[in-house]
């Protein structure tokens, strides 16, 4: 168990996290959570529920980070943090998840120079770099008029 994993688990049942749910948030063993919680006196705290089934669905009832409840906006796109801060922690221990963000990249041809290049996210891309794109442009007008 890292201390990372050590600061979650106290955060978590603080605010009323069961075992189960933390195990399955930090992927540990039940056991060991509930042993860590017994060792620091935290076995009796708060009630158990069960973790956010609705966070696949986008409807997030706790914060992703400090497991608060949130209180959704009735319009407009569900929050996943309580505050500003919780979402900053938590994307700076998830680094992972900001390279699963990054956007898709493309293999293309240039279309003036031929040349391959690397498009991120949009795989419509016709020229590797401006320039080209202007060149083609005054190619086109050239053989038009
Ligand atoms: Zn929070
Ligand atoms: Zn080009």
């Amino acid at each position: 168990m890292t201390e990372k994993e050590k600061n979650q688990i106290i955060k978590m049942r603080k605010n009323g996290v069961g075992y189960q749910a933390i195990a399955t948030a930090l992927n540990l063993s039940r056991d060991r959570v509930r042993n860590f919680c017994k060792k620091r006196n935290m076995a009796g705290f708060g009630a158990v529920f069960t973790l956010n089934d609705k966070e696949k669905t986008g409807e997030y009832e706790r914060c992703l980070n400090c497991y608060k409840h949130i209180r959704q906006p009735k319009q407009g796109r569900p929050k996943k943090f309580c505050s500003n801060e919780c979402r900053r922690e938590w994307w700076k221990s998830h680094p992972e998840e900001i390279n699963k963000k990054e956007t898709a990249q493309y293999r293309l041809k240039c279309a003036y120079c031929g040349e391959d290049f690397i498009s991120y996210g949009n795989k419509d891309r016709k020229y590797c770099s401006h320039n080209c794109y202007i060149h083609q442009r005054f190619y086109e007008s050239e053989v038009r008029s």
